[in-house]
């Protein structure tokens, strides 16, 4: 028999009998046996046929074991695996390991607990016990552990009416656990004071000029490493001190983490999250009023993409009479502005040299390369590279994220012939979407309505009637 054939059929058997080993290995690793199956998969991770395979299952195991010091490690090692982005996402993870900068191997995540109730279980038949506070630091004790917030000084929780204990509650756990949906408490009286969720970004900085003078800025603060810096928005606060001369309050959370418990990635639980420090501070500070900065594109967009009738939809009906029951008015000031329209509110503002939305940036400055930079920062002239590999993964995505907004940017920043697949959606003038849709001043409450009405019109127009915006309908399939 001539040597070739030898040779074929050698490979031919080395070929099967390598097939079967894996088949063992996914086999194990199907069925959950991350250990088992790791310690087969790394005979495996030379040979020919199953070197990508062997190392992507140890890679999938140690994350399924959150040994986030052993994923980052081989995620590093091998970085044509990491697709699904496990390193970046195990950084998140280990958090509190990474503080002092090092990854700690093979520990678990660990989040801090408090000194005095660490042995205090969830009680899940009287909810609102399960509110503590040591210090300055308030913890909440959920069924998957601790989440805290360090309040200011002299903050009593024993001050704190029980309805708003409630709604933290809700915002934070409704997605994981349906005990926190029924009101149990007595209605709050309504609070006086106005605040708002102040976030540092473009939107919520336009909500922040349009609203009264005296409204209550209030920064929800990461209180752990991640890949997100608070550099930025430091110095634009600083920038709000010097020339507006007014302070913005930091309430430093770890709440973020949550999630995590859910295999979900750090951020907020639900879109009120996001003010869980100003519900906890209403009766410390007599805030009737909590705002938002929600932009037409999250409220008569469905998702960007589709109008809908928002001041009827389930969302704003539950959510406004849920924060009325905590004596609260739930307040979208720019809910009758796009975020074009806010971005070209900051535009005219003295803030704006401080305004970056990126994420990445630093000096105030932005990355220049990530989707925020390309329909935050572009529009306002800033320096884009809509060639990144970001920006050009979103813009080939069906539907378009964030759509009606993402072509304004392609427009006003005239990159048409970089998307040609969008053609169809850029024949027209959308420069409307800068506009002032009038209906959604009658979702603010009246108290605010008509300053807020006044201020918008500094800046911006009226859009005509009738409303284009009313017959936005994008990607609908055929
Ligand atoms: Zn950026």
């Amino acid at each position: 028999m001539p040597g070739y054939l030898n040779i074929g059929w050698a490979k031919r058997f080395s070929s099967i009998a390598a097939k079967i080993r894996l088949l063992r290995i996914r086999r194990l690793y199907n069925k959950g046996k991350w250990e088992a199956a790791r310690k087969y998969a790394l005979n495996e991770i030379n040979c020919p046929f199953n070197n990508q395979l062997s190392r992507s299952i140890i890679i999938r195991s140690y994350w399924n074991e959150s040994k986030w010091g052993r994923v980052i490690s081989l995620a590093e090692k091998w970085p044509e695996l990491d697709t699904n982005g496990y390193k970046v996402r195990a950084i998140e993870k280990n958090a509190f390991k990474t503080a002092t900068g090092k990854y700690l191997e093979d520990l678990t995540s660990r989040e801090p607990e408090p000194v005095s109730f660490a042995q205090s279980s969830w009680n899940e038949t009287d909810l609102l016990s399960n509110w503590y506070q040591e210090d300055t630091r308030v913890w909440l004790r959920h069924p998957w552990g601790w989440t805290y917030w360090d309040m200011p000084e002299n903050y009593d929780i024993k001050h704190t009416h029980p309805s708003l204990l409630e709604l933290v509650m809700e915002t934070l756990l409704r997605p994981f656990l349906s005990q926190v949906k029924s009101i149990k408490t007595e209605k709050r009286p309504d609070g006086k004071e106005i605040s708002l969720s102040y976030s540092g970004g473009a939107d919520s900085s336009a909500a922040a000029l349009l609203m009264p003078e005296e409204t209550l800025l209030a920064y929800h603060e990461r209180s752990f490493y991640s890949m997100i810096n608070h550099e930025n928005q430091h110095q634009l606060f600083q920038v709000w001190n010097d020339i507006k001369k007014r302070s913005i309050l930091t309430v430093p959370s770890n709440h973020e983490l949550i999630r995590t418990h859910h295999q979900k990635p750090i951020g907020f639980s639900t879109d009120y999250a996001a003010g869980s420090h100003l519900i906890l501070l209403a009766d410390h500070l007599d805030i009737g009023h909590i705002a938002f900065g929600t932009p037409i594109d999250n409220t008569w967009l469905n998702k960007g993409l589709e109008y809908r009738d928002f001041s009827l939809s389930n969302h704003w009906i539950y959510w406004s009479n849920r924060f009325a029951h905590a004596g609260l008015k739930l307040e979208l000031p720019i809910n009758h502005i796009s975020e074009a329209g806010a971005l070209r509110i900051c535009e005219q503002s003295s803030l704006n040299e401080s305004i970056n939305s990126c994420l990445r940036g630093k000096n105030g400055q932005g990355c220049g390369r990530c989707w925020k930079c390309f329909h935050k920062n572009g529009p306002l002239g800033r320096p884009v590279d809509p060639t990144s590999r970001e920006i050009q993964t979103f813009l080939m995505k069906r539907p378009l994220r964030s759509a009606q907004h993402a072509l304004w940017a392609i427009q006003v920043q005239e990159f048409e012939h970089l998307v040609e697949h969008l053609a169809p959606y850029l024949k027209e003038d959308l420069s409307w979407w800068v506009q002032i849709y009038e209906p959604g001043l009658k979702l603010i409450s009246e108290q605010l309505r008509e300053i807020i009405k006044t201020n918008t019109m500094k800046y911006l127009s009226m859009m005509d009637q009738p409303y284009l915006l009313e017959s936005v309908n994008l990607f609908a399939p055929d």
